[in-house]
């Protein structure tokens, strides 16, 4: 198999919908051999990525869970050998978080422990395997840590159990790179901006939420998955090899503007 990332094998967490998914395909289409690990049914995207002539095993597993963590690493690594890439992907946003004074400890608890506690655990049990394919292969191996573009920047549009986990997935991110620095084992976050997935969409479902946000995109308009997994491809492959500890934020302009501009948007 030829491709940005021949050869390697990557552990994608919820890879069965939204950019985990996109990533799987496209992970799979650079010729990585790719494990999906999500606590829903990822036969569809497995099913997709096989079809267009794809390696790839599915896995069910919650981030949250440690001994659900623990045999989905595990299962990886008997199926492909080696664990050259973990994808922290899975994530989630849940309705009620809103405000500090109006969001329920239930969802503060949810958020952390999938958002946080989700990356913490992957990290765990992946690392050891990822020295020791890196000493094999003499290439680093490479930790994607979804964070988003709320790690930078407030909001008016409250989400601050959402928005704590994030900043705490880039501190994380910055810790483990300066840990595993020389031994073989890079770590950065991917900050998107807003993007149409499930989780984004359920919140945006009427025309004057979507513009109450898309007025402060300098872009004019929402990303599409395929602009973010691009920036996941890059941080996976041997092509940011000397990149470990940083933030690759892809969000139409957001985060570098005060003032957006006026006229119509630019694809
Ligand atoms: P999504 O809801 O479309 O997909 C999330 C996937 O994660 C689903 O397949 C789901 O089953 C899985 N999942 C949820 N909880 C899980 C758990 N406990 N264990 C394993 N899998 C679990 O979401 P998305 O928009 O594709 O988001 C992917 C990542 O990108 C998330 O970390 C999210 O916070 C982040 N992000 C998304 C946006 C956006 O606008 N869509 C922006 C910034 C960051």
């Amino acid at each position: 198999m030829t491709g940005r990332l021949a050869g390697k094998v990557a552990f994608i967490t919820g890879g069965a919908s939204g950019l985990g998914r996109v990533g799987a395909e496209r992970f799979a289409a650079e010729g990585a051999r790719v494990v999906i690990a999500d606590i829903g049914d990822a036969s569809d995207a497995l099913g997709a990525i096989e079809r267009s002539g794809g390696t790839a095993a599915a896995v069910r597993c919650d981030v949250g869970n440690e001994s659900s963590v623990r045999a989905a690493i595990e299962f990886a690594v008997q199926t492909f050998g080696d664990l050259h890439v973990l994808y922290n992907n899975a994530g989630v946003m849940l309705s009620a978080d809103d405000d500090p004074v109006n969001t329920p400890d239930d969802v503060i608890q949810t958020t952390l422990d999938i958002n946080v506690k989700g990356v913490l655990l992957a990290c765990r049990h992946a690392i050891p395997h990822m020295i020791e394919t890196a000493k094999k292969s003499g290439e680093t191996s490479s930790i994607v840590n979804v964070a988003s573009f709320v790690a930078h920047l407030g909001a008016a549009t409250p989400q601050i159990a959402y928005t704590a986990s994030k900043g705490a997935v880039l501190a994380m991110t910055r810790e483990m790179a300066a840990v595993y620095a020389r031994r073989g084992v890079r770590a950065n976050a991917l900050c998107p901006g807003p993007v149409m997935t499930p989780l984004l969409a359920k919140f945006l479902s009427d025309d004057a939420k979507r513009e109450r946000r898309l007025v402060h995109i300098p872009m004019g308009r929402f990303g599409e998955p395929q602009e973010i997994v691009n920036g996941a491809l890059f941080l996976a492959s041997n092509e940011s090899s000397w990149m470990t500890g940083q933030s690759l934020i892809i969000d139409g302009g957001i985060t570098s503007a005060y003032v957006t501009p006026e006229g119509p948007a630019w694809s």
